[in-house]
């Protein structure tokens, strides 16, 4: 799966609506509804640090349990909520429901990492910052407990906008991560020098690397550079035992992936961490 952005994908909302452009001028329409009736839910999948082989994280991801198509995933309808600027009140309230569920978990100790992923509408929002900070206060969050996420895309597409902004988040003491790192076309170098926190290493080089030498030297490297600078490495879509004991053995610090878990709702992650021992039993 790519991210939105990094796909290409364009919907064209023209004044002669083709044949194909039908249903998505319907599902434009659906969106404002969606967003009325609360139609839009997180799924929560974890995040595993290796040295502990403890959960120390998860990632929020935005699904839309669709009226009459059912659970559809961000892929075909982020790039809509970007396009119709639906995005900024959808992503206010992914923020706020994220706030919410870490503030329950909190409350029911088991307190955890919380990622969130940001749009490149949102990052241009000047009203985001504030927003944040009303949330974390709101909810008496610590706010290293929130993080959010950021693509290689977006910090390439425009870097002083994307510089401003991690600065801003950073600046409350939120974390802020590189997402789908690898998948761009700048330099290493280029995009270490952004002031991230954690590095998140695309599915394609996980994907690679038990078959794939090139890879695992990429990886390393990888690696090699965020240590120097001090960031953490989450690697993406690890499915198998085989792919964490490579991640592991190349010193990369967290794994997120099926391996781990899928996407999950709030109370079956609440769940799991009991079973692993989080939390009074
Ligand atoms: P992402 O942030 O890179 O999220 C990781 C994607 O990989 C998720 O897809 C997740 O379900 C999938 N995944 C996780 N583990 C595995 C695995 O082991 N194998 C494979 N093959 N896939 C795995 P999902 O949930 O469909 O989300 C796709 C993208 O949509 C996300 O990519 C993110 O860029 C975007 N997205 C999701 N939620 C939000 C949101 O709340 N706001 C914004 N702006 N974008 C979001
Ligand atoms: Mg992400
Ligand atoms: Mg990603
Ligand atoms: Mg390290």
């Amino acid at each position: 799966q790519r991210h939105a952005l990094a796909s290409g994908r364009r919907f064209s909302l023209t004044a002669e609506p083709s044949a194909d452009d039908a249903p998505t001028v319907q599902l434009e329409a659906a969106l404002h509804q969606a967003l009325a009736r609360q139609e839009f839910f997180l799924l929560y999948q974890p995040q595993l640090e290796l040295e502990t082989r403890r959960i120390v994280g998860a990632e929020a991801l935005l699904r839309w349990r669709h009226p009459q198509r059912g659970v559809l995933p961000p892929i075909q309808f982020i790039p809509l909520l970007e396009e119709t600027g639906l995005i900024l009140e959808a992503g206010r309230w992914i923020i706020e429901e994220a706030a919410t569920q870490l503030g329950a978990w909190n409350d029911a100790g088991i307190p955890l990492r919380l990622a969130v992923n940001l749009s490149a509408r949102q990052i241009l929002d000047d009203g985001l910052v504030d927003h944040i900070a009303e949330c974390l206060r709101r909810h008496r969050l610590p706010p290293p407990q929130l993080e959010f996420e950021i693509t290689e895309t977006l910090a390439i597409r425009d870097p002083e906008r994307a510089r401003a902004m991690i600065a801003a988040i950073r600046s409350l003491g939120c974390p802020v991560a590189l997402d789908d790192f690898g998948v761009g076309y700048a330099s290493l170098e280029y995009l270490l020098q952004f002031p991230f926190d954690a590095i998140k290493l695309d599915m394609s080089f996980v994907h690679r690397l038990v078959e794939t030498p090139v890879d695992r030297a990429i990886v390393r490297g990888v690696v090699t550079m965020a240590d120097a600078l001090g960031k953490r490495v989450i690697a993406e879509g690890v499915e198998t035992a085989r792919q964490a004991d490579y991640l592991h053995a190349m010193g990369v610090d967290e794994i997120q992936g099926w391996h781990v878990g899928k996407p999950m709702p709030a109370a079956a992650l609440a769940e799991r961490l009991r079973e692993d021992g989080h939390g009074p039993q």
